[in-house]
């Protein structure tokens, strides 16, 4: 096995590309590029081809002695074929990353998502390691997750298992961007607590976090973290309310799948503590006697790098 691949990790604001050691889990060194103004295919495949070129003129390594170039992208991805079916946020739609970005480098290219890559990652250096019956849940703008059993990720019969955000935990519920209405992303993602919290300020509740918005600007995990370091009311609830719907799509993980362990992660979890301790604790309160008692629940521990370092993975699965 070669000793080092790249890993990238495509989202809706930023290109994240690594030179990760696959023996150790480290990144050797990372280029970060935004994404937020000019998308679409030519200017994403641009900047992934730069960020590749300029980690491979700082190291001291050939072309010849990296494995593989792996990419996790959010959206839908045909992984056999290496494209990128669609994603609306980069404006990029039936992009083959095999024939984009091979025809540059003499490295093969690897696909995967977004979700996927985070939890090969955890798995494979982080809150998951040494586990093999597990599932690992991101709560950010979306609320996504993947379920790993006997070692392997499971793909379900269209290669979607694992859409936790789409459970509907409330038939009658709000609308959620998947046409269906009541989805746990719809109550328990940081847009949800976002849509939440304004719906509030506009009726003229008070909160502190007013001191933090810019005009304009969107609340950010770190907005909320500070409001609630200040006892503030409204965040306090709008997390407590996203918590409540979160630990149910947890408990019903719990007494369906029933892991070994919970990873939680995304930037949400990551800045908010109270939202993290008052969603597993409710978790177990609502899960079956049994489960319960067993589960175990972590952070995720690789932060922004555990999708990179699990792309550089992607290889393994064979295609
Ligand atoms: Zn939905």
């Amino acid at each position: 096995m070669k000793k080092y691949a790249i890993g990238i990790d495509l989202g809706g604001t930023k290109i994240l590309t690594a030179l990760v050691n696959k023996e150790t889990g480290e990144v050797v060194s990372f280029v970060k590029k935004k994404t937020k103004k000019e998308k679409g295919p030519r200017n994403i495949i641009r900047k992934m081809v730069e960020s590749i070129d300029e980690l491979l003129n700082d190291c001291e390594l050939t072309q010849q002695e990296i494995s593989s170039i792996g990419i996790g992208a959010a959206g839908q991805n045909d992984r056999e074929n290496c494209t990128l079916i669609a994603a609306p946020n980069l404006d990029c739609y039936d992009l083959n990353f095999k024939e984009a970005i091979g025809k540059h480098f003499a490295i093969p290219v690897f696909l995967g998502n977004d979700v996927e890559i985070a939890t090969i990652g955890e798995m494979k250096f982080g809150a998951a390691k040494g586990y093999d019956d597990f599932v690992c849940i991101f709560v950010g703008t979306g609320v996504g997750s993947a379920i790993v059993k006997n070692g392997q990720l499971i793909k379900g019969a269209t290669g979607t298992a694992g859409e936790i955000g789409h459970v509907i935990v409330d038939l009658n519920g709000r609308p959620c961007a998947c046409g269906a209405h009541g989805c746990l992303e719809a109550y328990a993602s940081r847009t949800a607590i976002e849509t939440r919290i304004e719906g509030a300020l506009k009726k003229g509740r008070k909160s502190c976090i007013l001191e933090y918005l810019e005009n304009g600007k969107s609340i950010t995990s770190s907005m909320i973290q500070k409001s609630i370091e200040r006892d503030d009311e409204l965040v306090i609830q709008c997390v407590t309310e996203a918590s409540e719907y979160l630990s149910g799509g947890i408990a019903s993980v719990i007494n369906f799948i029933n892991p070994q362990l919970i990873v939680l992660g995304g930037g949400l979890i990551e800045a908010v503590d109270y939202f993290y301790q008052k969603t597993i604790k409710k978790a177990r309160a609502k899960s079956l006697p049994v489960p319960a008692q067993k589960i175990e629940f972590r952070k995720a521990a690789l932060g922004d790098f555990s999708g990179v370092i699990g792309a550089a993975f992607l290889e393994d699965r064979g295609y």
